[in-house]
């Protein structure tokens, strides 16, 4: 038998009932209407639900360990492996499976460098999936239509349920990377984030290897001068609420590649977490959710079509997917320069690390390898306790290569270019979770602005005396008294205990990389007394 391994991508012949290639965004929505897959919300944006799947799945997340991928990829809990013989079959499982049904095939870029780019092409059953598509990676233009030649096929098929016996699967729903075959493989689940990170998994694999690009889980955005900032963080860190700023133009908002001379961004689209969103407090993104934009597992207020933004009665998740350009002041394309300021985003939930610092070289890699941030886990009494996570580079579940490849690119590229790097913590403050608050958007955004223009250069600092970085004394628009963390605890000494506590967790999650680390990065290292 041929394996299915040898044909090209674009030679997969998907046969089905009935095939809508590159559909408008307004076909989609009749499609989708019509197909029951979803409504429509008072702003026009298209309203669907993800079903059992309201989130990724990382534990059915898997690469084909091949001759390409064996001794290059970093196998163990982010990257499970798969073999060739089963991808196969289930493949052809899934090739017939669509014989009788109506599919949806798009064309569409990741990259906006067109060096770097690659081409897609997206088989979807659903329409809204689709149109998420659509939304989320690039649009080609017609003339970019005319010769496509695909580099990367998704098949998306959320009604079809694997056999974990016979197909090799955890459960029945998976999404497989076949770095070979060049295919994103996707049943079972229907949460249309599964093709946002497949494809940024692929980027992850062959940005820094065969270009020397750096692939990185962050948000982007250009001041006037031209001058670019990036921001890693975790879900829910901020990328997206920041890197929506009035004063500057957004390049992206979750995925981006640092080339020699550019940073761009892998989408055209952002996908927003919608959980008690605000026109308020975040205008951009509130304007954003309108005719051509989706809305993921969110309810109405009774009795009309207006989205309760405060409902989370299916998902903590709830999100929307619109096209970049929505964003009233978004870059086109969507490239900037080298970045001249970094920022880590945090969530302490610990609420030990100041909301902004600054980091010396030594710590700033020191921090991208921890990727530090925190959630607040339900205990059997009802209690909630923060709990430390910890995902190398900011994104360790997006990363097929070992993190130590990204964080050595980052390395050279910090020492090669003058670049700030900052830690804000956008988690707790006054208290670890329970006691304090959440810092005010409003301070943190202050205290960007007043990084980003120069302000921050000419104050007064103080170095924290477990975690080295330096604190600045005041901060223009924002109130002196919360900038040093220990100072809006009333328990100075809980402080301090917490804040050994946490750089504990630091030191025992650092040493799986200490071979790793040189001088410069260990002297990052937080200093118990
Ligand atoms: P993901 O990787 O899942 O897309 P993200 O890093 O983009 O996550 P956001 O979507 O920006 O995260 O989520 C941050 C959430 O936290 C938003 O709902 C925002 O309103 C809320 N928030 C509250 N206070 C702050 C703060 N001080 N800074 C940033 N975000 C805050
Ligand atoms: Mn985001």
């Amino acid at each position: 038998m041929e394996l299915l391994t040898e044909i090209a991508p674009t030679k997969l012949a998907i046969k089905a009932k009935q095939v809508f290639h590159n559909l408008s965004p307004a076909e989609l929505i009749e499609a989708a209407l019509q197909n029951g897959e979803g409504v429509l919300t008072d702003t026009g944006a298209l309203m669907c639900d993800t079903g059992k799947f309201t989130g990724r799945s990382p534990k059915d997340k898997f690469l084909v360990c091949d001759d390409k991928t064996e001794n290059t990829v970093w196998w163990g809990d982010v990257n499970f492996k798969f073999s060739p013989e089963k991808f196969d079959a289930l493949l052809y499982k899934m090739l017939v499976f669509l014989e009788d049904k109506r599919i949806y095939v798009r064309q569409a870029f990741a990259g906006a460098n067109p060096d770097y780019r690659l081409s897609l092409e997206i088989i979807n059953t659903q329409a809204w999936h689709n149109l998420f598509c659509n939304n989320m990676f690039i649009r080609p233009s017609q003339d970019d239509l005319v010769n496509f030649s695909t580099d990367f096929t998704i098949i998306c098929v959320p009604e079809f349920e694997a056999d974990p016996a016979v197909d090799g699967t955890r459960q029945a729903n998976f999404t497989i990377v076949d770095m070979s075959r060049r295919i994103l493989l996707i049943g079972g689940t229907g949460y249309a984030g599964e093709m946002k990170k497949g494809i940024f998994t692929v980027l992850n694999y062959l940005l820094p290897q065969e270009n020397g690009v750096l692939s990185m889980h962050c948000s982007a955005n250009i001041g006037e001068q031209g001058d670019t900032a990036i921001f890693f963080g975790l879900s829910g860190t901020g990328k997206t609420t920041l890197s929506a700023d009035p004063n500057r133009g957004l390049i992206g908002d979750d995925e981006h590649g640092w080339s020699e001379t550019s940073v761009f961004n892998f989408e055209g689209g952002c996908y927003a977490k919608v959980i008690d969103l605000s026109r308020e407090k975040e205008p951009e993104i509130f304007d954003a959710i309108r005719y051509g934009s989706i809305v993921e597992n969110t309810r109405f207020i009774e009795g009309t079509r207006t989205v309760d933004y405060h409902n989370n009665s299916v998902t903590e998740n709830t999100r929307t997917a619109y096209p970049i350009h929505y964003i009233p002041n978004a870059v086109e394309p969507s490239v900037g320069g080298i970045p001249k300021n970094i920022f880590f985003l945090t969530y302490d939930a610990f609420g030990v690390l100041p909301p902004i610092s600054k980091l010396t070289v030594g710590q700033a890699m020191y921090h991208f390898i921890s990727g530090y941030t925190s959630k607040v886990a339900g205990t059997e009494m009802g209690i909630k306790e923060p709990q430390a996570t910890f995902s190398a580079c900011f994104g360790a579940a997006f990363l097929p290569l070992h993190p130590t490849k990204y964080a050595a690119l980052l390395g050279e590229k910090i020492h090669q270019n003058k670049v700030n790097v900052w830690l804000i913590n956008t988690g707790m403050t006054g208290g670890s979770y329970g006691v304090g608050n959440r810092m005010k958007l409003s301070n943190t955004r202050a205290m960007i602005t007043a990084a980003l223009n120069g302000d921050l250069n000419k104050v007064a600092y103080t170095k924290h005396p477990i975690f080295g970085m330096m604190i600045p004394e005041h901060c223009p628009y924002v109130v002196s008294d919360i900038l040093n963390p220990r100072n809006t605890w009333a328990d100075k000494e809980a402080y301090d205990a917490t804040a050994t506590k946490l750089a504990d967790m630091f030191k025992y999650n650092f040493e799986k990389y200490a071979d790793f680390a040189d001088e410069e990065i260990l002297a990052g290292s937080p200093v118990i007394n």
